[in-house]
């Protein structure tokens, strides 16, 4: 397994140097839309500790950070009123992963609509704006 590299999208996020349409933030944890979303309201939970995947992270900062998918999980399903939720993590490329700093997908589920491509069309701005504003009047 290859090393953290401090350089990722996510690190970047983390440290301001990139944009991100936030939802939620604790002193462990952030949140914010997915830019290429497989379901309106797709949110990725990620740690504020470097870690690349779920094989990695030290144990008592992966139980932070399921605190704070929990937390999101709930607002993500009152936000956009889903009637479900699916949550994924991909560890190496092998695994789907694409970007190599620890994240969560929080997908909210409607019966019988399926899920878009993994990494497939961006979303406007404006769009992920929207839904990132209902989801975080849920917390
Ligand atoms: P994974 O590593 O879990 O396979 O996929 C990385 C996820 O991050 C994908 O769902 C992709 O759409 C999303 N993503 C990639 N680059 C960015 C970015 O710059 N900003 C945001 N918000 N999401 C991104």
């Amino acid at each position: 397994m290859s090393s953290y590299d401090p350089n990722n999208i996510f690190a970047k996020i983390l440290r301001g140097e990139l944009p991100c349409t936030k939802v939620y933030e604790d002193e462990d944890a952030l949140a914010f839309m997915d830019i290429m979303p497989r379901a309106d309201g797709h949110v990725l939970v990620i740690p504020k500790t470097p870690a690349r995947n779920i094989l990695d992270i030290a144990p008592a900062e992966l139980s932070k950070l399921m605190v704070a998918v929990q937390k999101v999980a709930k607002a993500v399903k009152a936000g956009t009123g889903a009637e479900g939720l699916t949550i994924q993590q991909f560890s190496e490329t092998a695994g789907g992963q694409i970007v190599f700093h620890i994240h969560f997908h929080v997908l909210p589920r409607w019966e019988g609509v399926a899920l878009r491509p993994h990494t497939g069309a961006m979303e406007k701005p404006d769009v992920l704006e929207a839904h990132a504003a209902k989801i975080r009047a849920a917390f």
